[in-house]
């Protein structure tokens, strides 16, 4: 399978002056998944050679911009232009339903034209076109955020999203081959809701993924993502790499990186 990043950026500020892209994760494997469809999907997509048209799934993991915008274009895309019924969409319960102030962000005639929708809350999994996925803990200021654990023939990839580190979390990420980490700040440079370098060490000191991939920079980690990355590798022994805009990760039985555009 492989994985395509249409955007390494997140946060507030990286998202609204685009210095990384904002377009989530591409999932391809026997189904085509689509994760958090941040400001910029589309486009991405369009230049990275990727239809959207070629879209079996749509997860939102949480309902926050830099993760949810062009959700509505991709279904329009999963769903042949809206013209067939068909194609899964998955989000966390602020996505779907709203929770308090938080959402729903995806609108009833969007949802109406999937073939499946799931609202994900953690601990819960959907076996959905040739995969399962699971639905992971996270402590975020949606407070129904959710990561994600996928279940693909050739392994699982998980995501953790957006959260803050917490006891246990490192649980939820035991089996994964490949573990994707929104990662906003260098070093020790905590904020609320957000992991920075230094709990990404914690992290990988209780699990052992074959590869850990930092993602969702803000611009504190522009120009430092790699040197971040390799810190975390030389603390843990895990082979670790910061993500670019365009990276293409092929996992078989071997994984190999193919290096985006590195700002
Ligand atoms: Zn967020």
């Amino acid at each position: 399978m492989e994985i395509h990043f249409l955007g390494s950026g997140g946060g507030r500020w990286v998202t609204l002056t685009q210095r990384l892209r904002t377009g989530g994760i591409r999932l391809h494997a026997e189904a085509k998944v689509h994760v958090d469809p941040g400001p910029g999907a589309v486009l991405s997509m369009a230049q990275a050679d990727i239809n959207a048209l070629d879209t079996d799934a749509v997860f939102v993991t949480h309902s926050h911009p830099d993760h949810y915008t062009d959700s509505h274009v991709v279904i329009e895309g999963m769903t042949r232009g809206m013209r067939t019924k068909r194609g899964v969409f998955a989000g966390s319960r602020s996505v779907i339903l709203g929770e308090g102030d938080a959402g729903p962000v995806v609108t009833r005639y969007h949802l109406h034209k999937v073939g499946e929708s799931h609202v994900l809350s953690p601990g819960s999994t959907v076996s959905t076109l040739s995969f399962r996925v699971r639905a992971l803990p996270a402590r975020h200021s949606d407070p129904t955020t959710v990561g994600l654990s996928f279940e693909f023939e050739d392994g699982v990839v998980a995501y953790t999203s957006d959260t803050e580190y917490f006891q246990g979390m490192s649980q939820s990420y035991e089996e994964a081959r490949v573990l994707i980490l929104n990662v906003i700040r260098p070093s020790g440079r905590r904020i609320p809701w957000h992991l920075c370098t230094k709990d990404v060490i914690k992290i990988l000191e209780e699990v052992k993924p074959e590869l850990a991939i930092l993602n969702h920079f803000g611009m504190n980690m522009i120009g430092v993502a790699g040197k971040e990355a390799q810190k975390v590798q030389n603390a843990t022994g895990v082979r670790t790499i910061a993500a670019s805009d365009f990276m293409r990760v092929v996992m078989n039985e071997s994984i190999e990186v193919e290096a985006g555009e590195v700002r």
